[in-house]
């Protein structure tokens, strides 16, 4: 019998599932990989099996700088879920690598006098537990 106790108070990625363990083990790291072709050099995200420039199929997980800019995102002000607790930016923030690769995140030092499109933002992480770390960005400019 499942009661309360078996819902997660938040929900998480699972960082063993194959496809995006490289991600979540390069968080634990303290590094942002974003998969990378090894024929073009097209940063490929999400991760895809062939490269949407040239159909290569080897993508190596590499570590990029943590530069962004934000390119958009929402403020949440009553939570939906529990373990949420409002008011929190989600958004989308645009790499300094490849700006076509977009993470969705979590936005954390927003500025009081408000966000704008385009403004820089910089990785930081958080540690959720010892198998679990979460990559989000904090504003800078
Ligand atoms: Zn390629």
């Amino acid at each position: 019998m499942s009661g309360v106790a078996d819902v997660a108070e938040r929900h998480l990625p699972d960082p063993a599932w194959s496809v995006a363990r490289p991600f979540w083990e390069g968080c634990r790291a303290g590094e942002l990989r974003i998969p990378r072709c090894d024929r073009c050099g097209r940063w490929v995200w999400y991760p895809a099996p062939l490269c949407p420039d040239c159909g290569g199929e080897h993508h190596v997980w590499t570590a990029t700088a943590g530069r962004a800019t934000l390119f958009t995102w929402v403020t949440v002000r009553r939570a939906f879920l529990p373990g949420y607790r409002a008011p929190y930016v989600t958004a989308l923030v645009a790499l300094a690598e490849d700006p076509r690769v977009r993470l969705a995140t979590f936005l954390r030092d927003i500025p009081t006098r408000g966000l704008r499109a385009g403004m820089p933002v910089e990785l930081l992480f958080e540690t959720v537990s010892e198998h679990l770390t979460l990559p989000a960005f904090r504003c800078v400019g």
